[in-house]
């Protein structure tokens, strides 16, 4: 047996209860942390497994941290994954109700414009999904709503949703929901009704440019903790404010903390996602220098919204549900409001994109088949066959690449635990009461 190419060892020993000298260790095949022994930790570091007792070997061998000797782990996990994204069972599709947005954010790579539909593309969109709900193989069914900003064709979103949900209850499928929106057109009957009728149980609010005075935040977050008040009349809801931040924002973090207490957002059902705005058209090198200094500040944002009790996305980076992300499924589409049909959520309302990487139109499209391969459904396929530096990666079984498009980019989209992992496992060790051991 030897050592799984999946570990991250602690670089920190800590004192267990007994003082005696541990360290934790990361399967990101199984998102575990284990405490192990000093000696043992710095054996599966240096994989120098050979001379470990048996009933040690078994122990990790069951925890995966020990593999069989000439195993193809990196096979096994784009196995995994792969078999994700072929599965049959559950359906995805990305929902673009309007081109236009109410909000400018600097980032966005997408071009608003107001403007109706063509006459059939409802119709046409309405007939896809309900086939798809209808196919014998299907058992779940997701549908995102997403923008420009949906909120703006929110009588289109009840129309459709109500449809979609008589439909899958029809057919015993299970259905689920989630609308990514700037918030600024949410009212209180607006959250009943996507909640109960449109059973939207995901809501990502995207509050960007932090402290940025154009932004319509104090509307939003006095609508939000109207929702926190009523917590009890929305189960089940999901609630995540992401916001993006670029090398401006990071100074702003602590005032943006603040803020979501004095508001009252510290608030189980609402979860934090601070992410670095990603490279839709700008400079590499500026992206390049808010992600490392984003990651180096992260642990200590993480441990402030966790003391004063914000919820944020786990410190330890959690197992891939379903399949990374639309682009590498072809059971996952996206239908922009122009009617064409994408790969990646990237695609739609970007000028370069509808022109060049519309894979049909919906209205032209066979409803009974999935829609055409894109630019990234043999990602799996590239990463196992090494054409990918995330087929090295210790974070391969969780991160899955994050993102091919930005990888054909040139961006490098990994994720700030790649680079704070090691801070994280240490608020991990605080968070089970270890204590750093000082050598
Ligand atoms: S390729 Fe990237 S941008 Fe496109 S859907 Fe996947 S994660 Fe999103
Ligand atoms: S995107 Fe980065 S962190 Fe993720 S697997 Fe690839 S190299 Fe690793």
């Amino acid at each position: 047996m030897r050592a799984s190419r999946y570990l991250v060892v602690s670089d920190t020993v800590y004192a267990d209860g007994r003082g005696n000298p541990v360290r934790l260790v990361l399967n990101t095949r199984t998102s575990r942390v284990c405490t192990l022994g000093d000696n043992l930790a710095w054996a599966l570091r240096h994989g120098d497994c050979a001379t470990l007792p048996v009933e040690v070997s078994d122990q990790l061998s069951d925890l995966k941290i020990l593999v069989p000797e000439g195993r193809d782990e990196l096979t096994d996990v784009m196995d995994e994954q792969r078999a994700k994204a072929r599965s049959l069972a559950s359906l995805n599709y990305v929902l673009v109700p309007t081109g236009y947005c109410n909000l400018g954010c600097e980032y966005c790579g997408q071009v608003h414009v107001r403007g109706k539909t063509s006459a059939n593309h409802r119709g046409a969109v309405r007939d896809r999904i309900l086939r798809g709900i209808r196919r014998p193989s299907t058992e779940e069914v997701q549908v995102g709503w997403f923008g420009g900003e949906p909120l703006m064709a929110y009588a289109i979103v009840r129309d459709l949703a109500r449809q979609f949900v008589e439909a899958a209850e029809a057919e015993g499928v299970r259905y689920r929901s989630r609308m990514t929106t700037g918030g600024a057109l949410l009212t209180m009957p607006k959250l009943r009704a996507l909640y109960e009728e449109c059973r939207i149980s995901s809501l990502c609010l995207t509050m960007d440019g932090i402290g940025d005075r154009r932004s319509p935040h104090e509307q939003i977050l006095s609508v939000l903790a109207d929702l926190v008040a009523h917590a009890d009349e929305f189960p089940g809801l999901r609630l995540t404010i992401r916001s993006s931040l670029d090398v401006k924002d990071v100074n702003r973090v602590d005032a943006f903390i603040d803020a979501m207490v004095s508001a009252g957002l510290n608030h189980p059902m609402i979860e934090f996602d601070l992410r670095v705005v990603q490279g839709w058209s700008n400079d590499a090198s500026t992206t390049r220098t808010a992600r490392q200094r984003f990651a180096a500040a992260e642990p200590r944002w993480l441990r402030r919204m966790h003391e004063v009790g914000m919820v944020t996305r786990t410190l330890i980076p959690a197992q891939l549900r379903g399949p990374l992300c639309p682009a590498v499924t072809r059971t996952a589409e996206v239908i922009s409001s122009s009617g064409a049909i994408f790969s990646c959520t990237e695609h739609p309302l970007v000028p370069e994109h509808e022109q060049g990487d519309v894979l049909e139109l919906v209205e032209h499209a066979d409803h009974d088949r999935q829609r055409p391969a894109g630019r990234y459904d043999d990602w799996h396929d590239r990463i196992n066959r090494g054409e990918q530096s995330c087929a090295g990666c210790v974070f391969l079984p969780v991160c899955g690449g994050s993102c091919p498009k930005h990888w054909g980019e040139g961006n490098s989209p990994c994720p700030s635990y790649k680079f704070n992992i090691q801070q994280r496992l240490d608020l991990e060790a605080a968070r089970t009461g270890l204590t750093p051991l000082l050598t």
